[in-house]
């Protein structure tokens, strides 16, 4: 039997608290929606979704539906071959109700639908607009899947109204077959990126990674080149946390001063912002990023 794998101190976080988190919570009940901070056990959420006077109150919701065509390894969202179908009413309601939370920043994503012929891109499409209709102060992120290079679908999210496009490569090339589903794939996913970037110039992208999966530096590194080749613009580093038993093991809990090593070696390569820590999500204090250093 394996041995248990203990926490480390660095990744111990509070218990959830305050008025926003309460309040987001119950209306996303009463609007059965999703959000990727619970269904993930995010360890952020009540810095996320606290908000408050020195923060940017963030959160992350899943259009589509909680079934993916998908199966990767690491995540916690159920899988199935014919998912229910998309409901109309989504993006109106999305847009509706995020447009009353009073966020600063709000990042769309979705299970991957490759039960679609358009996986799903106009719906997210429509959310977009309709969202900026709404309230067209709040920042829209929009973390999509790589529409099996379906290019069509990329440039239709990337010219929707957006502020950051943001596609997940979740690994180094070498393990990416294995952390992923097959049908995702690496250069897959850097040509998404870049064909974002050139759908409408100046667009801010944007990908993550989860650290400890058993990547070695050299790995890492040339991740971090292919991305810039692609001209990606921001990039988060993270430390995998196993969702359940039934997931892929951690292979290692990669120490603070590790990912500080790889914030610089980040930022000498030209991203315009880095954020590289074992608590670091995707979506972690994404708000705060944009709001201090690009708009002001
Ligand atoms: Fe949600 Fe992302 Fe914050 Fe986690 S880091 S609570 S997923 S917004
Ligand atoms: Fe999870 Fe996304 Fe993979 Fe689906 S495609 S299993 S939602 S990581």
């Amino acid at each position: 039997r394996a041995p248990k794998q203990r926490l480390p101190e660095w990744l111990k976080t509070a218990i959830p608290v305050g008025k926003n988190y309460t309040q987001i919570k119950k209306n996303l009940r009463e609007l059965k929606l999703h959000t990727v901070c619970e269904e993930a056990k995010c360890p952020n959420i009540s810095d996320c979704w606290g908000g408050g006077e020195h923060q940017t109150a963030t959160a992350t919701i899943m259009l589509m539906g909680d079934e993916c065509t998908r199966g990767c390894r690491f995540c916690s969202v159920k899988t199935s071959k014919a998912p229910k179908p998309l409901d109309i009413h989504e993006p109106e309601n999305t847009a509706e109700a995020i447009s009353r939370w009073g966020l600063d920043y709000v990042v769309l994503t979705s299970v991957d639908r490759d039960d679609l012929a358009d996986g799903g891109s106009a719906h997210f499409a429509e959310t977009i607009m309709k969202l900026k209709q709404k309230a067209p102060k709040i920042l829209v992120e929009c973390l999509t899947g790589d529409f099996q290079g379906d290019m069509e679908c990329v440039a239709r999210v990337a010219t929707s109204g957006l502020d950051v496009y943001a596609h997940n490569i979740e690994t180094v090339e070498a393990l990416s077959a294995y952390v992923r589903d097959p049908r995702a794939k690496f250069r897959q996913s850097i040509a998404v990126l870049a064909h974002a970037k050139k759908s409408k110039p100046g667009l801010m992208t944007k990908t993550s990674m989860m650290l400890g999966c058993g990547e070695t530096e050299a790995e890492v590194i040339h991740a971090m080149d292919e991305l810039r080749k692609a001209e990606v613009d921001v990039l988060t580093l993270g430390q995998y946390m196993r969702p359940t038993k039934k997931h892929m093991r951690v292979h290692e809990y990669v120490k603070p001063e590790v990912f500080e090593r790889y914030q610089k070696l980040a930022e000498e390569r030209g991203f315009k912002y880095v954020a590289s820590g074992p608590l670091v999500r995707s979506s972690y204090k994404a708000g705060e990023f944009y709001i201090s250093n690009i708009l002001k």
